[in-house]
């Protein structure tokens, strides 16, 4: 047997699209295009890429995209104030504060500084708190990710037995409440877990996020599951040449791709839905800011 591919860039440019026509009606509707502001402190290689990318695909949707670009050395109050200005900005629907922030600024006040109304990346203590509590409210957008990609395979996911790897609060967790949002049966596990090859085995959907190069193997794939992969990571690749590197997941693609019923790759995965998640966010809390009805497809 072996997996279907969960191409992760198609679905990611259908729900874009989507988007494009959703933004389009609200535009003609109120005359007005959801906004996304996107703050970059600092000159993280990584980080320029991520909000570039960000900024163009915001644009591709025909949404408006403000970008800030601090110095490496900006002082944690005139980030703060940013935060204020950009909350106060009622033109702005959605606040990205790029992470990581240079060492000496501390991350969780600046995202605490994050109007909840506009916290598209769903990290702040009220957005945790909504999601736990059941209650509307913006949600992280990598595992909002990796439930549209299961979703896509599996359609209803009530009653599937779920294992989530790894319990950081930007995947992990977040990733947890969301499947049980969706009435999955949820195991998280971590570090601490006991036979974690048996415990993965159990799992219909099995969701990766470890930051650890290929450790779940195909042997801990229930024959048929789905398996997600939101892990990153880079790896030597002699084979492409001296000095080469490639990136892959946190899983063993090539066994666990001859047991698993469906996979995400990586690159191409989880990965692209994550900024499409983000755009799809700053539509919805457009929506709820400014009191337009929510588009139903997106
Ligand atoms: P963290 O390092 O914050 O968390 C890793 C989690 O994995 C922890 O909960 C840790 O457990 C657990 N873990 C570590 N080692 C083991 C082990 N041997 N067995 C079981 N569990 C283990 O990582 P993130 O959640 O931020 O990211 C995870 C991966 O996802 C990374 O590769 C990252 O690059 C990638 N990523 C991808 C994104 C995308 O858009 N595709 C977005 C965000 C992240 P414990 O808590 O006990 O220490």
């Amino acid at each position: 047997m072996s997996a279907s591919i969960i191409d992760g860039k198609a679905i990611a440019a259908d729900l874009r699209s989507r988007l494009r026509h959703a933004v389009t009606t609200l535009k003609t509707a109120h005359g007005q295009a959801p906004t996304l502001a996107v703050v970059l402190v600092g000159d993280d290689p990584a980080s320029q890429v991520y909000v570039r990318n960000k900024a163009r695909q915001s644009e591709e949707v025909g949404m408006g995209s403000i970008e800030h670009r601090l110095g490496q050395d900006t002082k944690q109050d005139v980030l703060v104030a940013l935060v204020r200005t950009l909350n106060a900005d009622p033109e702005v629907d959605g606040i990205l504060v790029q992470l990581p922030l240079p060492a000496h600024i501390d991350e969780a006040t600046i995202i605490e500084e994050i109007d909840p109304a506009k916290d598209v990346d769903g990290l702040t203590e009220a957005s945790a708190g909504r999601l736990v509590l059941g209650k509307p409210g913006l949600r992280p957008c990598t595992p909002t990710g990796c439930v549209i990609l299961a979703r896509q395979v599996l359609g209803d996911l009530g009653g599937k037995s779920c294992v989530i790897v790894g319990r950081s609060i930007l995947v992990g967790k977040p990733a947890a409440f969301l499947f049980l949002e969706q009435n999955s049966t949820v195991t998280i596990a971590h570090s601490r877990t006991r036979d974690l090859p048996a415990l993965c085995r159990r799992a219909d959907i099995l969701v990766a996020a470890v930051g650890r190069a290929q450790m779940i193997k195909g042997s801990w794939i229930k024959p048929g599951a789905t398996v997600i992969d939101v892990g990153i990571n880079r790896i030597d690749a002699p084979e492409r040449g001296a000095g080469k590197t490639r990136l892959v997941g946190d899983v063993d693609y090539d066994q666990a791709s001859a047991i698993a019923g469906a996979i995400t790759p990586v690159p191409g995965g989880v990965g692209p839905m994550t900024i499409a998640c983000l755009l799809r966010n700053t539509v919805l809390a457009a929506c709820a800011r400014r009191g337009w009805p929510q588009p139903e497809d997106i």
